[in-house]
């Protein structure tokens, strides 16, 4: 873990961002992925105590999106930082794009009744948004 790492993660607005992020892939794995070996995840961002006392428990797999996804937030360069999926100069390489995008389209909407009613309604309302913006510049999808 680098000290660029840590120190990002000892801003309040990115540790929310994180734990948000960590509640979203856990409500999408525990629906997509319930027959799997499913754990607390360890990473980076769990070491430093980021998600508290609700550590999201995921798969392997979503473990490592999870783990690449703490990296993407603490280094984000965008303030105020939009969500992933309505950025305009998005930093994830393709297929973790992918993967996030079907993951919030499945736990953005759900997010709502587990705890995330302001993050849901963000989320709904900045996807109108974006897809208006997105629908003006003709060229833009969603992502
Ligand atoms: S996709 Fe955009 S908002 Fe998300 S971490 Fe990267 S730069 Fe920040
Ligand atoms: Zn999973």
């Amino acid at each position: 873990m680098t000290e660029k790492f840590t120190a990002r993660m000892a801003d309040e607005q990115v540790r929310r961002d994180t734990r948000t992020l960590g509640d979203f892939v856990g409500i999408y794995c525990a629906a997509n992925h319930a027959e799997r070996e499913r754990a607390p995840i360890e990473s980076d961002a769990a070491s430093l105590g980021v998600y508290g006392r609700t550590t999201p428990v995921v798969c392997a797999e979503c473990a490592e999106h999870l783990r690449y996804a703490e990296k993407r937030r603490a280094y984000c360069p965008k303030d105020p930082k939009p969500f992933c999926a309505h950025c305009d100069t998005h930093c994830y390489k393709p297929e973790e794009r992918v993967w996030q995008r079907q993951m919030m389209r499945y736990s953005g909407p759900r997010s709502v009744f587990h705890g995330h009613a302001i993050d849901g309604i963000k989320h709904a309302l900045e996807g109108r948004s974006y897809r208006k913006r997105a629908g003006a510049s003709g060229s833009r999808k969603e992502s």
